[in-house]
C-alpha cells in the first residue's frame, strides 16, 4: 500500500511572551492511503496541533512531513495552499463557518477557490448530502450545533479530498445528530476511498478506526491495529 502520509522526527515549539513551549517531539508515523486512524489522548497532549501541522495548516519547528508525496517543508505558502485545496479536507472542532456567509455560500467557498464549474449546484448537491438542502440559505448562528457541523462537513467534502483531518468531529454533538456525522465520514471513506484521521476522546468511535494512535505528552505512545 502507499503511504499517503509520512511523518518523521517531528517537533513543533510555541513560543510566546513567556519562553518556548514543546508540544510535539519525535513524532514518527505513517498513514496509508484510504485508511482509517484515530489519534488519542488527554487534552493538551498535542493532537490538535499534530493534526494542523499534517494538514499543512502550519510549520513544523524540526522534522519532516510528506503529504500525497509532497515533503511540506520545502512547499512555500502558496504551494502548500494548492496543495490543501486539492487534496486535503479539514473539519474544525468549532466549525469554524464564517458567520456572514449562509450554509451554502459556506459550501461554495471552496469550490470557488478552486474555480470549479456550477458550484451553486454542486454546493446544493453537497448539502443535499449531509441532509441539509432545506437549510440552505440559513446563516451559522441560525443552525443548530449539529447542522453547523453537518455544513462544515459538506465544506470539507466539496473537494472531494483523498485525506480528510477531522478535529473532534462529533465533540460537541448530542449521541443521534454525532452517529450521522460519523456515518458521513465512514461513508466517504468506504465510497470515494478517502483516508480518515480524526482526533477523538470517543473512544467508541476511536475503536471504529482501523488504527489507534496513542498521544500524551506531546509523544506518541504505542501504535494499534
Ligand atoms: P490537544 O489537542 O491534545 O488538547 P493541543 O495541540 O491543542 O493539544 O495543545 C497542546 C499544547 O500546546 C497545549 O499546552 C496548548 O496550550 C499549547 N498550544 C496550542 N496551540 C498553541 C499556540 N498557537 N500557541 C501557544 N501554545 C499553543
Amino acid at each position: 500500500m502507499t503511504n499517503i502520509l509520512s511523518v518523521r522526527n517531528l517537533s513543533k515549539t510555541y513560543q510566546s511572551g513567556h519562553g518556548s513551549l514543546a508540544v510535539l517531539r519525535d513524532i514518527n508515523f505513517d498513514v496509508e492511503e484510504g485508511s482509517t486512524t484515530a489519534i488519542v489522548g488527554p487534552s493538551g497532549s498535542g493532537k490538535t496541533t499534530l493534526l494542523g501541522l499534517c494538514a499543512g495548516l502550519d510549520r513544523a519547528s524540526g522534522g519532516s512531513i510528506v503529504l500525497n508525496q509532497q515533503n511540506l517543508n520545502e512547499l512555500n505558502e502558496d504551494e502548500r495552499s494548492l496543495l490543501r485545496n486539492q487534496y486535503v479536507g479539514f473539519i474544525f472542532q468549532n466549525f469554524q463557518l464564517l458567520p456572514t456567509l449562509t450554509a451554502l455560500e459556506n459550501v461554495m467557498v471552496p469550490l470557488e477557490l478552486q474555480q470549479a464549474s456550477n458550484v451553486k449546484k454542486r454546493a446544493m448537491d453537497l448539502l443535499e448530502k449531509v441532509g441539509l438542502s432545506e437549510r440552505a440559505s440559513h446563516y451559522p448562528m441560525q443552525l443548530s450545533g449539529g447542522e453547523q457541523q453537518r455544513v462544515s462537513l459538506a465544506r470539507a467534502f466539496s473537494n472531494a479530498p483523498k485525506i480528510l483531518f477531522a478535529d473532534e468531529p462529533t465533540g460537541n454533538l448530542d449521541a443521534e445528530t454525532g452517529a450521522r456525522v460519523e456515518k458521513l465520514l465512514f461513508d466517504l471513506n468506504q465510497e470515494a476511498g478517502t483516508t480518515l484521521i480524526l482526533v477523538t476522546h470517543d473512544l467508541e468511535l476511536a475503536s471504529k478506526t482501523q488504527r489507534i494512535i496513542h498521544m500524551k505528552g506531546g509523544k506518541l505512545l504505542e501504535n494499534e491495529g
